[in-house]
Order: C-alpha cells, then structure tokens, then sequence
C-alpha cells in the first residue's frame, strides 16, 4: 500500500475522528497488526496539538487466555490499576481512537457463560465513569486491515493478496481517493440535511416491512432526533465517531416495539458469528428469538441485563450504499452497519434527544432512552425494505422503498 494514500488516511482519522483540540490528551486503543499505520496516526495526532497520546496495544485472542486461566473471581474484579485509568479519562477527558483489525472469529470456543457473567459483574464499576465521558469528549472507531480478518473476508486470496484487497476496501469506504477532508465535510453535510428532514417529519411509529417476513412497528419517543455522521461535544467539539458512516440513526421509545424482524446479514459478536436469526418484539423488549448458528450466544446477549432485550437504535442506511455495493461481507459492524438498514439491542443514544446537553442521564431515561451494558447493531436491511413513517398529524410518509430512500 502507497505510504502516501495511508498517510491520507491517518490525517483524516486524525483530523474528523479525534479532532484533539490544543493541549488535549488523547488514549489511542490499537491492534497489533500495522504498527507502521499508528505511527503516522499518532504523528499526525501531534501535529494537530495533542498534548500526550496514550498508546494501549491490545490483541483480542488474549481475552481467550485470561477468560480460561483467571478465576471466576479475578476475571470480575476491576482492579485498583484499571479503575485509575477510568477515572483518568472521567477527569482528564482525553479523546479516544479505536483503531481495530478484530479477528471475527479470534474468541471461538471461549467460555461465554463465564466471560459474559465477569462482564455483568463488572458493569456497575465501570458505568458512572463511562457516564461521565459521554457527550464530552470526542471518540472515533476507525479499522485497518488484520491477517485473520483479512481472510476472512477474501478466502481464496493469499494471506498478503487479501490484506492488500482489504486495505483497499477500506480506503474506499473511507473516502479517502479523493481529498478526504473536503469529502467528508460534504458527506456529514449531506447525511445532516436527511437527519433534519426526518426530525421534522415528527414521527410516533415507524413501520418495517420486508418479503424476508420482517414486519415490525417501533415506536419514537416524543422528543426525538436523527443524527448522523457528525456528533458535538457539550463544549461544541464536531468530531465523526465512525469511519466510514453512512447512516441517519435515532433512538426509539423504549417500550415501544411490536412485530418480528429478520436479520439480513450474520452478526460478528465477541469473537463469534451469529447467523441467521431473527427476534420478536412485544411491548419492547425481545420474548422470544432463535439463531440457526451460535444460538447460545444470542440468547446470552439478549439476557445481559435488563436493557439488553429492548432497541437502542434504528438506523437508517441504503441499501445500495457505497459499502454493500462492494458486494463484501466485513464480518464487522463498523462496515457491514453502514451497507444496509440495522437496529441496535441494548443502550439508546443521549444525542437522538433534543437538547441532550443541557439534560441530565435521568431525564434523558425518562425520554424513553433505553440502558444497557451492551450496544450490538444487527443487519435487517433488504432489497425490498419498506419503511413508512406514521407521523404525529396523521400523514403517513414513505421513507424507504425497495430498500433505499425514498425521498
Ligand atoms: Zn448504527
């Protein structure tokens, strides 16, 4: 890969990704697997003014040692050393970059039962301080190419043939051929001006309908709004916490679903793929859902806590979106989300309520935000996919037909 194209592309993580303001710290979460990619990410942090970048390597096949090794017990603490780092980021508000290459398939065969019941009981710890950054800082989840995942999703390439091809696929999605700056401006621009338009639609149910048997009504809440691509902090800091991006999304009212939905793309969960499942809502919450693979698994997501069974987000995407046009299966939400229409199970977003920032977490639950420990986007968008909009004046508006916009 041409060292000019990825320095492009470290600049645009840099700049609309963390966007670290003068001074500012940023933690830079990053695989192993292109250490050359995160020299120039972090160069590139520097020069826009970051005060300190905190380099955290990790390697997800890890977790399969710790998950068997470690006790029960061990595996639940939040030791003294980690809290410190939680409490850092509460007080010192560093930017965040995720900078991913996860294996899909890296966590098979671990422990799900115990991995899943240290991650319960290690929720209440971490969640006041994951509160207290939320909406204040930036964050930015971005991917660069790993040998297993790039195998992945091209098995009949050579190891460095599939890493090249995945590199490109990337890039593309990224937007970053063209001047990536000014692409992306236009890009958040553009996703802004659907999110207004649907905001101001006012609608109280939306309906999904699909020949693959989806047939489902989720309701807004009353104060809602779309968002998309670009978020701001509560000191009015733009950054776009995916790359790429492609949807206009909002939180439902939680409570407020009824009717089934089929998933229209397996599901890459810790380390294992879901395939071929669907769930089925009343009042809200999941009563009953079956995968023809790894069922265990999805029954164990949709029981993590409370919240785990009710919507967090429905996501509006085209399904002749640059990214499903390239026809590939990523075997990872950043990209597979953006290539056609998902929901998310688990916790809504603060920012699909008007005037979040001036809201406090309890108000924001009472909007109808859903909480949860988890955030898992499924794929449900189809070539056929019929989204009406049942507005609060009564008009019924076609938003999605044959499984694009239709406005
Ligand atoms: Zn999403």
């Amino acid at each position: 890969m041409q060292k000019t194209r990825l320095r492009k592309y470290a600049k645009l993580i840099a700049k609309m990704g963390a966007n670290p303001q003068k001074g500012q710290d940023v933690i830079l979460n990053c695989g192993i697997e292109q250490p050359e990619f995160v020299g120039m990410v972090v160069e590139e942090l520097y020069k826009l003014g970051a005060r300190k970048v905190h380099i955290k390597w990790n390697e997800m096949t890890m977790q399969k040692y710790h998950v068997k090794y470690q006790s029960l017990k061990t595996l639940s603490t939040v030791d003294s050393y980690e809290e410190a780092e939680l409490k850092f980021s509460a007080d010192v508000l560093p930017a965040r970059v995720m900078l991913g290459s996860p294996n899909p398939d890296g966590l098979k065969g671990v422990n799900v039962a115990k991995m899943s019941k240290s991650q319960q009981a290690k929720f209440p710890i971490i969640k006041p301080y994951r509160d207290a950054i939320d909406g204040t800082t930036q964050w930015t989840i971005a991917a660069v190419p790993g040998k297993a995942w790039a195998k992945k999703v091209f098995p009949n390439e050579r190891s460095s043939k599939a890493m090249e091809m995945l590199w490109e696929a990337i890039l593309a999605a990224a937007r970053v051929d063209e001047d990536p700056i000014a692409a992306w401006e236009a890009h958040n621009a553009d996703i802004q001006r659907r999110c207004e338009y649907l905001t101001g639609l006012n609608i109280e149910t939306l309906e999904y309908k699909s020949s693959n048997g989806t047939d489902l009504r989720v309701g807004m809440m009353k104060d809602h709004q779309f968002a998309g691509a670009v978020e701001v902090t509560k000191s009015g800091v733009a950054f776009n916490p995916n790359i790429p991006t492609e949807e206009a999304f909002v939180t439902p009212m939680r409570g407020v679903a009824d009717g089934i939905v089929y998933a229209s793309k397996p599901l890459s969960y810790q380390g294992a793929l879901i395939e071929d499942f669907w769930f089925r809502f009343e009042d809200g919450k999941v009563v009953e859902a079956h995968a023809e693979k790894n069922d265990e698994r999805l029954q164990k997501m949709i029981t993590m806590d409370e919240g785990a069974a009710y919507l967090g987000e429905c996501a509006l995407v085209p399904f002749d979106s640059p990214i499903n046009k390239t026809g590939l299966l990523f075997y990872n939400t950043l990209f597979d989300e953006n290539a056609c229409c998902h929901f998310a199970l688990g916790r809504g977003f603060a920012e699909c309520v008007k005037g979040h920032h001036e809201k406090s977490r309890e108000e924001i639950k009472a909007a109808g935000v859903n909480e949860s420990m988890i955030h898992v986007d499924f794929m449900i968008g189809t070539a056929d996919l019929s989204i009406v909009a049942h507005c609060a004046d009564g008009k019924k508006v076609q938003i999605f037909e044959n499984g694009t916009w239709a406005f």
